[in-house]
């Protein structure tokens, strides 16, 4: 990978969303090549394991050829070095991220002055788009596809539909 423009794109991705996937078909387009980060942070709770959701991003941009999907512990940055990213990949959905993603993105350039943060903005289309909408509307029966690629909707429905099945069972 020397020489090559590698960016990092760090996130819980708990699931991954059609709007992660619009940020990382731009980052693609852009850069030699993207390594979706999932960051594993036993203090959050989240509804898939890093492995699952690692696993939901690969089959999910299984067509774009210099796109890999990790997991990392610990702080961006040391993935960051790791993979050899010079880039950080963020995105902006409404003047509401901008302020986390703003001292976040400084945080980050304190801990590794060398690195560059770009932020993209998804179609509009997936402004309103996050993990947590999904995984309520997921939750309650509602319709999810058009919200996230098909690999991550059929894990959403075997979640919850077992879920609900075993409630039957009760
Ligand atoms: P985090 O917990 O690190 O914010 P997320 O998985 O929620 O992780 O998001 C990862 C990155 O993707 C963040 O920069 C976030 O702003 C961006 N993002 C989340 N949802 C969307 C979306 N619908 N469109 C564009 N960017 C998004």
């Amino acid at each position: 990978m020397k020489h090559e423009n590698v960016a990092l794109f760090p996130g819980s991705f708990d699931p991954f969303t059609n709007g992660h996937l619009d940020l990382t078909q731009r980052g693609a387009a852009l850069f030699d090549h993207v390594v979706v980060a999932v960051a594993h942070n036993p203090a959050k709770t989240s509804l898939f394991t890093p492995e699952e959701r690692v696993d939901m991003i690969r089959a999910s941009v299984k067509k774009l050829k210099n796109v890999t999907a990790m997991h990392f512990a610990g702080l961006v940055v040391d993935c960051a070095k790791q993979v050899g990213a010079q880039t950080l990949i963020r995105g902006l959905r409404a003047v509401s991220d901008f302020e986390f993603e703003f001292q976040m993105g400084l945080m980050n350039r304190r801990l590794s002055p060398g690195l560059e943060i770009v932020f993209l903005m998804p179609d509009q289309e997936y402004t309103y788009l996050n993990s947590t909408l999904v995984k309520e509307v997921a939750k309650h029966g509602g319709p999810i596809q058009g919200l996230v690629p098909p690999p991550v909707e059929r894990r959403l429905l075997e979640r919850f539909g077992r879920r609900a099945a075993r409630r039957g069972k009760e």
